[in-house]
């Protein structure tokens, strides 16, 4: 079995994850409103992620997918709800607190510095005091999971395909040392085989004991995969399941498969 890639997080777990109580989800998200201005986007979001599970989150343009990531993450101060991490509410706390609490997030668009070396692209990631202790031994990990990232890792950060490139972006928020990992749509301008071995990657990635939320337009690839979905439409969770479950649901089928 892989190392636990966020062993000195699980040590922190609160108290209630001792044996004979119930292990709270590493991530419940209860009534949720937020939004820009005046505009409501998340209209009474509730989702909830069991403790190492992947879920996927579902939804065309515009639905309110990334809205909510940066709401959770503390960019975007909720309405009204609640966000707990492992049974504490995070909500309202400014986004390096809820880092350190351990929810992470690899944004859409990778965001890398490209005139800086892969391995001071993914150091960047270890800011937080925990972090920064185990940095070494994580940047190890990381390139286990993504060897071509050790053999280049003192190339700068541009002369890196757009899938390594996504890579360095997945391998960056893994050095926060994250309990709860969420990926805004990693495969965005891959081509088909590098999106097989991102998501290869995601699997392996499940293996080292994360939990993981999960924005994708491959919608098909990405239920194959998720133990759970959920499909948010105008702000509102409309559907929600097994991975499974939602790929045999017709709704699903019309409006994201086009079957
Ligand atoms: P996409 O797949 O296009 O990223 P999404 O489901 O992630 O879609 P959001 O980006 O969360 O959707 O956008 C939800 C709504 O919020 C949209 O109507 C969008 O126009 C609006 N919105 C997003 N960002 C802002 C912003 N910074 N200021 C004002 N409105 C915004």
């Amino acid at each position: 079995m892989p190392k636990p890639i966020h062993d000195a997080a699980v040590r922190e777990a609160p108290a209630h994850d001792a044996p004979g109580h119930a292990a709270p989800p590493a991530l419940e998200i209860t009534d949720l409103w937020a939004g820009y201005g005046e505009q409501d986007v998340l209209r009474g979001i509730d989702l909830k992620l069991a403790p190492r599970s992947i879920v996927a989150l579902i939804g065309a343009n515009g639905a309110g997918k990334s809205t909510l990531l940066r709401t959770i993450s503390g960019l975007i101060r909720p309405r009204r709800g609640a966000v707990r991490l492992y049974g504490e509410d995070v909500a309202g706390l400014p986004p390096h607190r809820i880092v350190a609490r351990g929810f992470v997030q690899s944004p859409e668009g990778k965001q890398l510095f490209l005139d800086m070396s892969i391995r001071e692209n993914l150091l960047v990631g270890a800011q937080n005091r925990r972090a920064r202790e185990r940095r070494e031994e994580t940047l190890d990990e990381v390139f286990d999971l993504f060897p071509i990232l050790r053999e280049r890792q003192a190339l700068n950060a541009c002369t890196l395909s757009g899938g390594q490139q996504q890579m360095v972006a997945v391998g960056r928020a893994l050095m926060a040392l994250p309990r709860v990992l969420a990926l805004d749509e990693p495969s965005l301008g891959l081509a088909p085989i590098m999106v097989d071995r991102l998501f290869e990657s995601i699997a392996r990635i499940r293996e080292r004991d994360l939990t993981i939320l999960i924005i994708e337009q491959n919608v098909f690839q990405v239920l194959e995969m998720a133990d759970h979905g959920y499909v948010l439409e105008n702000g509102v969770v409309t559907l929600s399941g097994t991975g499974q479950e939602l790929l045999a649901d017709d709704h699903l089928r019309a409006s994201y498969l086009g079957l």
